[in-house]
């Protein structure tokens, strides 16, 4: 049996602070984010001596005073923190939160290592790098400017990271509460992304990588300019499309939803079209932000428009990787992509 459409089994999201039960044993928390995307989904995971916790929320003084409410209506502490990502949104109250209760976090090594470096301008991250990348794609000065004077965005939602991790990978199982949950990986979100797989409830704590509405965010981080994060984002979660039907998915942003399979193959959809938006566009050589208004035609703020240059890098190296078009750059060392000649007898 397909089926054709999602299912959200449950109408009302908690408001901000208030946990709601969705799945044996699991309470759905969500949290406000100052963000156009305005909130961030939690789990709380019951354990015998209290409860574990699935992503943290944004470490702003916003959500710190949320969380003390939560925390005194949970009667019981929290026993461990279990990273998806390293986002700001999902690791930002991580170390606040496990200090706090002298507990462990667990998280993948490339999410944990990345952390640091996006906290610590390594790696080649930092405002200025990120400026010149989006200039070499094109964006011109003034809203180039405008990324590289927001400072380190990352480090404000990120107070502070945890000094030591426990590690997990893909294919670990972890258990919580009494159940066995399967570490699943997946790329082209973030560095290391992890999802979690109860197979004897079938609820799948999807992160970032599936959500029911909206689009994940694929992009070509600075310092792998190159990366075809599309490809390693739908080979990601043609994973989740192989769970059982029934799967209850509990995703970072939007609602429990029910119809894995289905969202994947939207998704695949949704990436294939833009591609061929793009490829129509280039009627003649263009960059990643003279592209911007074909992927995203509405009005971007500055936070939208760092994503939405990954998001257009990572789809030009994905038509590159598949020898659609190809980079070509002018005297002023900026980038534009134009068709190969292996496309352009079919294009009129
Ligand atoms: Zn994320």
């Amino acid at each position: 049996m397909h089926r054709d459409f999602l299912s959200f089994p449950f109408d009302v999201t908690p408001v901000a602070g208030a946990l709601a039960r969705v799945a044996p044993g699991v309470r759905w928390l969500r949290f406000p984010l100052p963000f156009a995307l305005d909130h961030i989904n939690l789990w709380l995971i019951e354990e015998a001596d209290g409860y574990a916790l699935v992503d943290t929320g944004y470490g702003d003084a916003t959500t710190r005073d949320l969380w003390e409410g939560v925390l005194a209506v949970l009667e019981r502490p929290l026993t461990r923190i279990v990273l998806t990502h390293a986002h700001p949104d999902h690791i930002g109250n991580a170390a606040w939160l496990a200090q706090r209760f002298g507990i462990p976090v667990y998280a993948s090594l490339g999410e944990y290592l990345w952390a640091h470096a996006m906290r610590d301008n390594g790696a080649g991250h930092g405002a200025t790098s990120m400026a010149n990348y989006f200039r070499r794609h094109g964006l011109d000065a003034v809203r180039a400017d405008a990324q590289e004077t927001r400072g380190n965005v990352y480090a404000r939602g990120v107070p502070e990271l945890p000094r030591s991790f426990l590690r997990l990978i893909d294919g670990d199982t972890l258990e919580l509460g009494g159940r066995s949950w399967e570490v699943i990986a997946g790329y082209g979100h973030s560095a290391e992304h992890l999802a979690f797989y109860c197979a004897q409830d079938e609820v799948l704590i999807s992160g970032d990588m599936l959500l029911p509405r909206i689009s994940t965010n694929v992009s070509a981080p600075l310092n792998m300019p190159q990366e075809d994060a599309v490809t390693r984002y739908l080979t990601s979660v043609a994973r989740f499309a192989a769970l059982p039907e029934n799967t209850l998915v509990l995703p970072s942003h939007g609602r429990p939803f029910r119809g894995a399979a289905l969202r994947v193959r939207q998704l695949a959809a949704h990436h294939e079209a833009r591609c061929g938006e793009l490829v129509a566009a280039l009627t003649q050589p263009k960059s990643a932000a003279e592209l911007l208004p074909v992927l995203f035609p509405r009005e971007l703020d500055r936070h939208q428009l760092m994503f939405a240059m990954g998001e257009a890098i990572a789809h030009l190296n994905h038509l590159a990787a598949r020898g659609l078009i190809r980079p070509v750059a002018d005297e002023g060392d900026v980038l534009r992509f134009e068709k190969t000649a292996a496309l352009r007898p079919l294009v009129e």
